[in-house]
C-alpha cells in the first residue's frame, strides 16, 4: 500500500470517528437502559383476559393475595420447572390454608411470564428488577418471602428517548 493511500485511509477513519463523537447516540445501552422510562410491572388481569405490558424482571409476589392454588407452578412445569411451592408456616394469610407460596429459581426461569398469566388472584407480577446475577448459583433461588419484597422504584430516567420516524429512537441528551 502506498503511503498516500495509508494516510488517506487514516484521515478518513479519524474524521469519521470524530464526527460521531458529536452526534446523538442512536441506541441506549446498558447501564442507561436500567432507567428506561417504562417502569411498569408485567401483570395479567384474569377478569379481562389481558396482560399489562411491562418489564419482565424478577417476580413480585403479593402474599396477602396468594391462595397457594399452584397454578403458577403448573404453568411453569413444562417450561422451565423454575417454580417450587414452599411452605411458609409463619405467614398468616387466611386465604392460603396450606401456607404454600411459590419460590422461583432464576437459574432456570426464562422470564416468559406464563406463571403471571396463570395466576387468577392478582398475586404474581414481574418487576423491572433485572439485575439479579450472582456469583453463587444458590443465590439465584428466591424464596416466597424474598419475592414478596416490592421493587424499589426506579430513580428518574437517565435517558430521554425520542422517537422519530427518520432516525428511529435515540437518546436526546
Ligand atoms: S416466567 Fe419463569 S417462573 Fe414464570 S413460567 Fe416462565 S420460566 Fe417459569
Ligand atoms: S401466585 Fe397466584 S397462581 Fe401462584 S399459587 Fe399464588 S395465587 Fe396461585
Amino acid at each position: 500500500m502506498k503511503t498516500s493511500e495509508f494516510l488517506k485511509g487514516l484521515a478518513v477513519s479519524v474524521w469519521t470517528g470524530t464526527v460521531h463523537l458529536f452526534r446523538h447516540r442512536m441506541t441506549s445501552m446498558y447501564p442507561e437502559t436500567q432507567n428506561y422510562p417504562n417502569t411498569e410491572m408485567y401483570a395479567y388481569d384474569p377478569k379481562k383476559g389481558v396482560a399489562v405490558s411491562g418489564w419482565r424482571g424478577r417476580h413480585y409476589l403479593d402474599m396477602s393475595k396468594c391462595t397457594g392454588c399452584q397454578l403458577c407452578f403448573i404453568a411453569c412445569e413444562n417450561i422451565a420447572e423454575a417454580i417450587e411451592m414452599i411452605p411458609v408456616p409463619e405467614a398468616a394469610h387466611a386465604q392460603n390454608k396450606k401456607s404454600i407460596y411459590p419460590g422461583v429459581d432464576y437459574g432456570r426461569c426464562v422470564f416468559c411470564g406464563f406463571c403471571v398469566d396463570a395466576c387468577p388472584f392478582y398475586a404474581l407480577y414481574m418487576t423491572p428488577v433485572a439485575e439479579i446475577s450472582e456469583m453463587n448459583r444458590n443465590d439465584l433461588y428466591y424464596s416466597p418471602v424474598e419475592l414478596s419484597v416490592p421493587p424499589v422504584p426506579n430513580p428518574a430516567p437517565k435517558v430521554h428517548v425520542n422517537f422519530d420516524k427518520k432516525r428511529g429512537s435515540h437518546d436526546e441528551r
